[in-house]
């Protein structure tokens, strides 16, 4: 009776535990519809799965057919994941509405909508042509971020004393109160009140000239393109994009991809745009390049250690923007990779738009 009883409980276990690693393997391997346009007119589609140990979840992007009549769409695709986003072209668009509000189109009737970090599950896509109108529900799933990263090592006068509340804010935009904050922290600089005023004044303008290319709508077709990688393979992820992170007892959130590798790897632009900023010692960022890839979807390199291209330069997929350096607030040689869309309002993934390979 005994050993009958030991039998059962075993058969039982290991089906329980098949059972559980059959459906942990489904979550991890979701398949989601992606479709690309390899030419204006011809529309390829496959299917992929994710293999980035990060993949999360994913909702589904309806199949063409799916769409109601008699909006005639080329493509839709994407991730429908918070710090993703959704693309898609249809034919006679004369507007995309994402819950009510406006989203700008190109010419050719291509779409881009980006999803914020803490973007609502639900939303509602109206697609609008002369004769037409039609309307989708749509989901975005939800994320894991990673919470309490601790960064250790920050030198002393890149820490800002500045209170924040538990969603903190982005140094890239640092407020008035932070930049004066930080400069004033610059202990081991000992700067006198003239040099700090001339500091935080400088700070302030890169943190309008990072604005100013923010909003920068320049015609550029990269953001309907399948992005490289900036950077060859062989580089660690340093920190996850949309981490919570802790700086000396400070919240914060990560809208970067930190990539970590030898200061002077080469650093290519992923995809065709034109450089709305390409600077070096910017106080938080060091050398900084951003490129507009259309519809106000911008890329952002930071702490870079050499900037070779030039603001109105335009730019393909794979050409050199300069390198790998530690400049700016940086505890060691990566590329905190940025991706903005909107002038900045929604900040998004940029591994997401990174072709997988199957
Ligand atoms: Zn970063």
């Amino acid at each position: 009776m005994r050993i009958f009883i030991s039998f059962l409980i075993g058969v039982l276990l290991t089906l329980v535990t098949s059972a559980f690693a059959f459906f942990w393997a489904q979550r991890n391997q979701i398949e989601f519809r992606f479709s690309w346009p390899s030419s204006p007119e011809r529309v390829s589609e496959s299917s992929m799965t994710s293999t980035s140990d990060e993949a999360g979840t994913y909702a589904a992007i309806p199949d063409e057919s799916a769409i109601p009549a008699p909006t005639r769409l080329e493509f839709l695709s994407g991730h429908l994941r918070q710090g993703g986003f959704l693309r898609g072209k249809a034919e006679n668009l004369s507007a995309v509405l994402m819950n009510g509000e406006t989203i700008p189109t190109l010419k050719d009737g291509g779409f881009f909508i980006g999803f914020d970090r803490d973007q609502a599950e639900a939303f509602e896509l109206q697609m609008l042509s002369d004769v037409s109108e039609t309307e989708i529900s749509l989901k975005v799933a939800a994320r894991d971020y990673v919470r309490g990263q601790v960064i250790e090592g920050l030198e002393l006068d890149m820490i800002s004393n500045a209170r924040m509340g538990p969603l903190g804010h982005d140094d890239f935009l640092p407020t008035d109160e932070q930049i004066a904050a930080d400069v004033a922290n610059s202990s081991s600089l000992e700067l006198s009140q003239v040099e700090q005023q001339r500091q935080i004044q400088t700070t302030k303008t890169e943190r309008q000239q990072k604005d100013e290319a923010l909003a920068s709508r320049a015609e550029a077709d990269g953001i309907l393109q399948d992005w490289l990688l900036p950077m060859d393979p062989g580089f660690r992820i340093s920190s996850q994009w949309g981490a919570g992170r802790v700086i000396r007892g400070e919240n914060k959130i990560h809208y970067g991809l930190d990539m970590a590798a030898p200061t002077g790897t080469e650093l290519r632009a992923p995809a065709n745009g034109v450089i709305t900023l390409a600077a070096t010692g910017f106080y938080y960022d060091g050398g900084i390049v951003m490129i507009d890839h259309g519809l106000g979807l911008t890329s952002i390199y930071l702490h870079m250690s050499e900037v070779d291209v030039q603001k109105g330069d335009r730019v393909s997929a794979g050409q050199r923007l300069g390198a790998v350096g530690a400049t700016g607030r940086a505890t060691g040689p990566h590329l905190c990779w940025r991706l903005y869309w909107n002038s900045g309002a929604v900040k998004l993934d940029p591994a997401g738009l990174v072709k997988h390979e199957n």
